[in-house]
């Protein structure tokens, strides 16, 4: 049997991460079986598609490098691969569905619905449709059809017993049919809701795995129960845990909701895009590699049940398994996101980390002043994240103001008074290099601090902070004297000794 796994998203917006791992677990499962990934685009609610979603979900998963073997714009044998463009196919099982009792044609008004609903909560129940609509006479269905009434179609969900499925994660799911409504499988405006539309096509499409969140978990006895009556064999289900996140109590436009006493409380809630939490693509956007994203997001929930933290999506189309899939919630965790990045960027080649650094660079220096390939090369140990590379090397583009105080370093033995002698006595000797390279002024200042029996910090740590005003620096004093230029450079010491001398 060759296994053949979907991921469909609903063009709600964006791919979340959430979505991102859903689709990079249905994705390796489909390579690491040698079977078919297929994309779905699942449409049927129009009022809340967002225009251009489609497209993004398209790039994201690109981006991710996730390739469906079949799918909208690269077809395949169980094409239209788009709900919407579906939308002819789906009505008649529902007709199949009707004739065999497992479903029923209902004209309820909005308005009944609507009084049902209010009366159900007014004595503190659930609403549950009360199958008005079903016990209706073939004739006048057929003569409210042929008057074009509008209709929908429901779920004849059986009164009585039980409803189940098998799930690979959470094993024999199942629960009473009294509990579950006779869901829409077809709207008003003809086409199917996503109970409906998800078990046809997942059968028509000869789906083997359905991997999807767990907020399906609940709805997919129904679904069975729909398999069940067309005498389809259902398939092997796998919901996925949510992906949560650890956060302060606030409301969705980030105003705390403190405790008694006004003081944070820090609560696990699920990934999402509405506290804020970033999207697959928001992430990119920040300068994280795609490579440890996928490496990060793979772990959240799956283990490979060894030390190995490392995983290329190469290697993890060979190692991926269900077995591995922890079935508590995972949580999110932006500093290990971070961690995993900062160790990509680092078996970068440098070539490899110039290309992506430099719009960066761009940001925080004029890249026609300045020696970029040289910037990069000091960067790239130190580059957590890439766009905090302006805000690491902007100091070379403008001198920050600093306290004095900086120079006080109890081990390299300086303070600002023992700065002031040192930066006065090494200024002409800076000015004497004739060739402004790295390694001129290394030896030279070197040299002239081993004639003058000072210790290599004493002199190094304030002629640093002297010209670029910082404590920590991307490259020590010759790699910024040699950055700024020697007119800069000598500038920047002056302003320096001034400050010293106020
Ligand atoms: N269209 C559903 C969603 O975006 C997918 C559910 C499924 O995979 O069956 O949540």
């Amino acid at each position: 049997m060759e296994v053949r796994t979907r991921f469909a998203p609903s063009p709600t917006g964006y791919l979340h991460l959430g979505g991102l791992r859903t689709a990079l677990y249905t994705y390796l499962y489909a390579r690491r079986m040698g079977g078919k990934f297929i994309l779905r685009i699942e449409d049927t609610d129009q009022e809340r598609e967002v225009p251009g979603a489609v497209e993004k979900i398209y790039e994201s998963l690109r981006r991710a490098g996730l390739h469906w073997d079949e799918g909208p714009d690269v077809g395949g044998p169980c094409g239209p691969y788009i709900q919407t463009q579906r939308r002819d196919l789906y009505l008649p099982y529902a007709k199949e569905l009707v004739e065999k009792g497992a479903a029923y044609y209902c004209f309820c008004t909005k308005e009944r619905l609507d009084e049902e609903r209010r009366k159900a909560e007014a004595e503190g129940k659930t609403f549950k449709y009360d199958k008005h609509c079903l016990h209706m006479p073939k004739e006048e269905i057929e003569r409210r059809l042929a008057a074009g009434e509008p209709y929908v179609i429901r779920q004849n969900v059986p009164l009585e017993g039980k409803a189940g499925f098998d799930d690979v994660l959470y094993g024999h799911v199942e629960v009473d049919c009294s509990t579950l409504d006779d869901t829409i499988l077809i709207k008003a405006d003809g086409l199917p809701t996503y109970n409906f539309a998800n078990v046809i096509d997942d059968h028509l499409m000869g789906i083997t795995h359905v991997t999807r969140g767990t907020e399906y978990l609940s709805s997919a006895p129904k679904y069975n129960l729909l398999y069940e009556a067309f005498g389809w064999t259902p398939p092997i289900y796998v919901h996925l845990p949510p992906v949560m996140r650890e956060d302060v109590r606030k409301e969705k436009d980030g105003t705390l909701i403190p405790d008694e006493d006004g003081n944070p409380v820090m609560i696990t809630r699920k990934l999402s895009k509405r506290y804020g939490d970033p999207g697959f693509e928001d992430l990119l956007d920040q300068g994280y590699l795609t490579e440890a994203i996928i490496n990060f997001m793979v772990l959240i929930g799956w283990s490979p049940r060894s030390e190995r933290e490392f995983f290329t999506l190469k290697e993890l189309e060979e190692a991926f398994d269900l077995e591995g899939i922890n079935k508590s919630p995972a949580l999110f965790d932006m500093d290990k996101l971070t961690w995993f990045n900062a160790e990509y960027i680092r078996r970068l080649s440098e070539e490899e980390f110039y290309e992506k650094a430099l719009p960066w660079i761009s940001q925080g220096v004029d890249a026609e002043k300045f020696d970029t390939r040289r910037i990069a090369q000091l960067l790239h140990d130190r580059t957590e994240v890439l766009n905090r590379i302006p805000g690491m090397i902007s100091f070379l583009a403008d001198m920050p103001a600093f306290e004095t105080s900086l120079y006080t370093h109890k081990k390299m033995k300086t303070d600002p008074a023992v700065a002031l002698e040192i930066l006065k006595e090494v200024r002409p000797v800076l000015e004497g290099v004739s060739d402004w390279s790295e390694t001129t002024l290394h030896d030279t200042v070197i040299e002239w601090i081993a004639a003058s029996g000072r210790k290599n910090g004493q002199v190094l740590w304030p002629l640093r902070i002297a010209v670029s005003g910082l404590a920590n620096t991307p490259g020590g004093a010759f790699e910024i004297l040699y950055l700024l230029g020697r007119e800069e450079s000598l500038r920047r010491l002056d302003a320096s000794v001034a400050q010293l001398e106020a």
